[in-house]
């Protein structure tokens, strides 16, 4: 057993320890992890893996001579299935998956993006493997966009091409945490409408146009709440800027929002210029081969700096976190 591939510690998530640190230096067979007398090695563990997982592993039941397999429930103590210890294992993932509802019933959301969410989580969308495992008779069941994959679900949202070039517009920045919902809900009904405009007409969407709306719609959203909020605050407190929030450029400028997001084989540069107004002007993105962060960062600005001169913006901001 390799012990960080196979599930081989109970009673941790997953099964498999964390490491101490990364990256990874040491690779082995869970019996490399004991010393000559069976007992633990506990100055390999801890070189190994983190606090916790240590700890479980040496709480692990080890028989020391040659005893016979036997499955093990390992809810209980004894190792012995009832019925109690599963029923509360289901509602502890049962109660996660609520709360995850009460905040999507809750949010400034469209009733019909909800919807739409929910009816996604539910398989309830009519790609061709949720057909087919109704049972229909699906005649193409290869994604709509010729990529030679079968279409089900988390490809038409989450690995298909086009959803790459979208994803590059999401807001994956500690700062987005409250917008990030909004920006997947709206992009995922997008990429929804697109399929379904390429499954059942000739036309190649224009991605570039429907990020900018995809863009304009978030935007409104959230306009929509701060006005909100800012109505239920009170006046002194309403004068105070938020500092984490995407300002404005001074009149007569525009400014290059510029970002990189590391994918495992490089990286994806998105640029959003917008004028003084805030309205988008206009969006790019690049694939590029650099996989440090930092330089990705630079690279981002550099591309920034191209659109502005492509588009002969001679009053420009550059912006980019570090
Ligand atoms: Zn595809």
């Amino acid at each position: 057993m390799n012990f960080w591939e196979d599930p081989w510690v109970p009673n941790i998530q997953g099964f498999i320890p964390k490491p101490r640190q990364l990256p990874v230096i040491s690779f082995g067979m869970v019996n490399s992890l004991k010393r000559s007398n069976g007992d633990w090695d506990d100055v390999r563990l801890n070189a190994l893996f983190d606090h916790e997982s240590v700890q479980k592993i040496q709480e692990m039941f080890w028989a020391k001579s040659n005893q016979e397999d036997k499955i093990i429930w390992s809810k209980t103590r004894n190792g012995t299935f009832n019925v109690k210890t599963a029923y509360m294992a289901q509602e502890a993932d049962h109660h996660k998956e609520q709360n995850w509802w009460k905040i999507l019933w809750k949010s400034k959301l469209h009733e019909r993006t909800k919807f739409f969410l929910w009816k996604l989580a539910n398989h309830g969308r009519p790609v061709s493997s949720n057909l087919s495992n109704r049972g229909m008779s699906v005649i193409h069941n290869e994604c709509v966009y010729g990529c030679n994959c079968s279409e089900d679900e988390i490809h038409v949202f989450f690995l298909c091409e086009v959803d790459r070039w979208m994803a590059g517009f999401l807001p994956i920045h500690e700062d987005d945490k409250e917008n990030f919902l909004f920006f997947s809900a709206i992009t995922l009904e997008y990429l929804w409408k697109i399929r379904n405009t390429s499954y059942h007409t000739v036309e190649t969407p224009n991605l570039q146009q429907i990020a900018v709306l995809i863009h304009k719609n978030v935007n409104e959203m959230i306009d929509a709440t701060k006005r909100d909020a800012r109505a239920s605050r009170s006046p002194e407190e309403s004068n105070g800027h938020n500092h984490l929030s995407w300002r404005k450029p001074l009149a007569g400028f525009i400014k290059l929002n510029s970002d990189a997001m590391m994918r495992s084989n490089g990286c994806f540069i998105a640029i959003i210029a917008r004028n003084e107004e805030g309205k988008v002007l206009s969006i790019h993105s690049f694939k590029s081969r650099v996989s440090i962060p930092e330089v990705a960062k630079l690279e981002a600005v550099a591309k920034a700096m191209h659109v502005a001169q492509f588009h002969g913006w001679t009053k420009v901001i550059f912006e980019t976190d570090a």
